[in-house]
């Protein structure tokens, strides 16, 4: 007899999962806590409720990253883009989903196959035996949320997100920003430059201010608390509280001095951090916010050495419950104390739906291959979904780790090619051809039982 794999939450991440664990032959049990145990988000008992917008983003394969996912989980067979395929709305080049058939359609595959079974409740301490996945997303449920956290610790485990703006590195114009760190801080000279610097003068920090207190904000959504303001205020909210406020916090502009122009002493600075490995990604550090996006590209835009940035996120700040993966996870999706156990989906510190579909796409294959005595090496970090899980399980600061989009400052650059936005096309289109090619062949890696 196969070894059942038992998959905690039937969301985006935990109906793929469940998916392709059970194409690979292996017996599933789905524990679905709705609609016994609702959400302020959720509205049925159906799996792989869409919460909010009905957008997976952009469909476009040789050009966006998120596309790329897309391509990546149809080759993979996915469920999740199958169904969604199959109730796409006209949307351009977006793929926008008719969502309550599409959910219904995803429920009702998971529950016609012969391997799958559902069990409606809420799961809430953590399993001591067998193979478990966890995929309960942003509104994990209190006592589960608990429990994990007593196993990974209090710092370990965020109820909130409060993600910064991320630019791309080669976004930023050189000329006016430069490296150091404050008061020239560290043993090594890569930590006396561990940030970038943009100076603003008086005019330009009161203009700032102005737009910051001007901006349209998002609210909360009803059944969210605000508990963010224990730890991190969004910027405008400082703001709001005084012009200088910021002045005398991320804004600061002691212990650094203008490389371009030393006799020039800034009125404020507005420091980025590198966001990962590679170098790829700066974030605005204490730049979390509730700015709408479009207000967010213009207001940060007026940021000198900003004027031309690529933001490969913006910033936003949601109830959201997710682990530190960085240091939790090893490169399999296993919790490293406890390896009967793998983290999938949202929960995982990735964002979105496609993203957490994609790591329970994975998540299913390797507990799948596990239970079947097969390894699965997690897929190069040169396709959208390696790039991914390498940024969650190492790639990305563990003391800074906020959720995470997919983006092509997560892939390893391509050498040779021309940086800056002149050359974005020829790059993308660089990523994705790498991209598409490792991908089939980690592909072959995975043998699917021909159910
Ligand atoms: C309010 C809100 C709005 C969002 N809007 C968007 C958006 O517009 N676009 C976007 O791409 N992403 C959005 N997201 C993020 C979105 O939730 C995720 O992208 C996606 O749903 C995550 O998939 P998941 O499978 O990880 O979690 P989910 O899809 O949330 O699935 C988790 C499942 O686990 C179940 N569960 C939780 N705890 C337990 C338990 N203890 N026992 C059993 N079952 C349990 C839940 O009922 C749920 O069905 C939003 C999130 C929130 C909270």
């Amino acid at each position: 007899m196969t070894e059942t794999l038992n998959i905690i939450g039937g969301g985006l991440a935990g109906s793929e999962a469940a998916w392709q664990a059970a194409r690979m032959g292996v017996p599933v049990i789905i524990h679905e806590m709705r609609p016994e145990v609702a959400t302020f988000a959720h509205r049925t008992g159906d799996l792989a409720e869409m919460v909010c917008s009905n957008s997976f983003r952009s469909d476009d394969s040789d050009q966006n990253a998120v596309g790329l996912l897309h391509w990546e989980m149809r080759r993979a067979d996915g469920l999740i883009m199958a169904m969604a395929d199959r109730h796409r709305l006209p949307a351009g080049g977006a793929l926008a989903v008719d969502r309550d058939p599409f959910a219904r359609s995803v429920t009702n595959a998971l529950l016609d196959h012969p391997l799958i079974a559902l069990n409606t409740g809420e799961i809430t301490a953590l399993p001591d035996h067998g193979l478990w996945i966890i995929a309960t997303g942003p509104l994990t449920s209190s006592a589960l949320g608990a429990a994990i956290q007593a196993e990974t610790g209090a710092d370990r485990l965020a109820f909130f997100d409060a993600i910064a703006p991320i630019v791309y590195a080669d976004s930023i114009d050189m000329n006016v920003a430069w490296l150091q760190s404050r008061y020239d801080k560290g043993e090594t000279e890569a930590e006396q430059k561990a940030y970038l610097n943009c100076p603003m003068n008086r005019d330009q920090y009161e203009a700032f201010i102005d737009a910051l207190l001007a901006a349209d904000k998002t609210e909360f959504h009803p059944g969210e608390t605000a508990g963010y303001f224990d730890g991190c205020l969004p910027i405008e909210v400082m703001a709001e509280r005084g012009r200088e406020t910021l002045r005398h916090g991320p804004m600061k502009p002691v212990g650094l001095t203008n490389a371009h122009k030393p006799d020039e002493k800034p009125h404020a600075v507005v420091q980025l951090r590198r966001d990962n490995a590679l170098g790829t990604l700066y974030n605005i550090v204490g730049f979390q916010t509730k700015m709408k996006y479009g207000a967010q590209a213009s207001v940060f835009k007026m940021i000198p050495g900003l004027e031309n940035a690529s933001f490969a996120r913006l910033g936003g700040i949601h109830r959201n419950t997710f682990i530190n993966s960085p240091t939790l996870l090893d490169e399999r999706m296993r919790l490293r104390s406890k390896p009967h156990i793998r983290f999938a989906g949202q929960v995982t510190g990735v964002e979105g739906y496609v993203e957490s579909a994609a790591m329970g796409l994975l998540a299913g294959r390797m507990a799948a291959s596990e239970i079947l005595g097969r390894d699965l090496p997690p897929p190069p970090p040169t396709t959208a979904t390696g790039a991914l899980i390498t940024h969650i399980t190492g790639g990305a600061d563990a003391k800074t780790f906020q959720p995470m989009n997919v983006n092509f400052g997560l892939f390893p650059p391509v050498e040779g090619l021309k940086g800056g936005r002149r050359g974005r096309k020829d790059r993308y289109q660089a990523y994705t051809g790498r991209a598409k090619t490792d991908w089939q062949e980690w592909l072959s890696h995975c043998v699917l039982d021909a159910a």
